[in-house]
């Protein structure tokens, strides 16, 4: 049987990056994604730092001809319905860095999975992979269901799981672990006709706490006079403790968002709220002999500082390179497949950090900036996504002396 360099599981921008940066290393990729593209997807507020992947990939100069409107900042409004000013990404950043995009997924995986295609993988679409095949604990390959429903195996000399939430790999290894205070739950849907704001600030994602600050909506200005809204808090509170539906819960939850209210008191709600749960996870290993878990199919923080594409993209790129090398001196062991995750965790951990920090009631960015107004720059870093190459610990360091951050 044909065995390929790398087997990618799932085409999303974590699978689509890593086949992208390993086919234009010249490997032989297949990649196979369950559904047929364009399919919806929440998560649509891109970080600044998706610049320098998004440049290796070279499709930096598309997204500048795009549609998709841009993002300079980020603001986050109190529970009383006061705004805090903006962190304007241009305080910190170069021009050409101080913005990215609010994407319809839609469009973008799209647009990141045929740039995989034309740069050389083979993209195959509306394949579930069922099983990743061991010998031992050594990847070998996948068997697949395939379009004609026929069920096919296929060998690899590394099996790359970008699966996201299905998190294939690591739930048939059962190595999952899910972050314990962080057990939120999301209902969403998009708005047309919303308020939006002007100049500068037009592309901002707006982030409003409810009023006893036990739930916060995210407010994501797309493409055709669209905002994406969404309601997130603790599982409990939102779906499990309430004896009614789901878009019942989100009026009542927005009926609670005063910063929220007039926005969209005249729009239209676009499509029935979706809801989505248990999001917050990661695997106990990022590899093994043969193997190599990225993007949310590693694991995933949660939706406040739209971090999820940026580290999905991320590690698409840290694994590609690191799997060219093993793959060159023919060690492909856990250790050598593993080797960018000290680099890479590193990063996660202060954007985990910062999560932590938002969801305790005595912590607001406010409150904090006027005791400590010099750590503003090491906010915007985290909201840049300035985690890799950035110390941004003295932030930490004085936010300890005012909350507590599990370690
Ligand atoms: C409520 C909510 C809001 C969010 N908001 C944001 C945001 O604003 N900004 C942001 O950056 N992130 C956000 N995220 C997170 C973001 O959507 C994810 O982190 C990101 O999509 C991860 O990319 P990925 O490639 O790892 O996985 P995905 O994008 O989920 O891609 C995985 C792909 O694998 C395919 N697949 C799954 N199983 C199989 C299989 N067995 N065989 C073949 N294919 C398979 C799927 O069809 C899918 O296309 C949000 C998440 C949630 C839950």
């Amino acid at each position: 049987m044909k065995e390929y360099d790398v087997i990618v599981i799932g085409g999303g921008p974590a699978g689509a990056t890593v086949a992208t940066l390993l086919a234009d290393k010249g490997h032989e990729v297949l990649l196979f994604e369950r559904d047929h593209f364009p399919r919806f997807k929440i998560g649509e507020s891109l970080m600044p730092g998706t610049y320098w992947t998004l440049q290796r990939l070279g499709i930096w100069d598309k997204m500048k001809k795009s549609v998709f409107p841009q993002k300079n900042s980020v603001q986050f409004y109190h529970k009383s319905g006061r705004a805090g000013a903006p962190f304007y990404f241009k305080e910190n950043e170069p021009e050409e860095r101080a913005q990215t995009w609010q994407v319809l997924r839609s469009e973008f995986d799209k647009l990141m999975l045929e740039n995989a295609a034309e740069k050389g993988a083979t993209v195959q679409h509306g394949v579930q992979v069922l099983d990743v095949l061991l010998e031992g604990d050594t990847a070998t390959g996948v068997r697949a269901k395939m379009a004609d429903k026929s069920v096919q195996e296929f060998r690899a000399k590394v099996v790359v799981d970008a699966s996201g939430q299905s998190t294939l790999l690591a739930r048939k290894l059962n190595i999952l672990e899910t972050e314990p205070d962080l057990k939120n739950a999301a209902i969403y849907s998009h708005f047309k006709g919303a308020v939006r704001d002007c100049g500068i600030d037009g592309g901002a994602t707006i982030i409003m706490h409810t009023r006893e600050a036990d739930s916060w909506f995210w407010y994501i200005p797309l493409p055709n006079d669209v905002v994406s809204v969404g309601v997130v808090g603790n599982i409990n509170y939102l779906l499990l403790d309430r004896d009614k539906g789901p878009q019942a819960i989100f009026d009542e939850e927005l009926a609670k968002c005063d910063a929220l209210i007039p926005r969209i008191r005249d729009a239209e709600q676009l499509f029935p709220v979706k809801t989505q749960k248990e999001f917050s996870y990661k695997a106990n290993r990022i590899s093994g002999n043969g193997w190599v878990l990225i993007g949310d199919a590693y694991g995933f923080l949660d939706p406040i500082y739209s971090s999820g594409i940026f580290l999905a993209m991320k590690s698409g790129e840290l694994a590609a390179d690191t799997i060219s090398e093993a793959l060159r001196v023919g060690d492909l062991s856990q250790e050598k497949l593993g080797s960018f995750a000290p680099h890479y965790l590193q990063g996660v951990e202060a954007i985990r950090k910062l999560v932590y920090a938002f969801y305790n009631k005595d912590f607001s960015f406010g409150a904090f900036l006027k005791q400590f107004p010099e750590c503003k720059n090491e906010i915007i870093s985290i909201l840049v996504g300035n985690v890799f190459n950035e110390d941004v610990s003295r932030l930490f360091d004085s936010m300890e002396q005012m909350i507590e951050i599990p370690g």
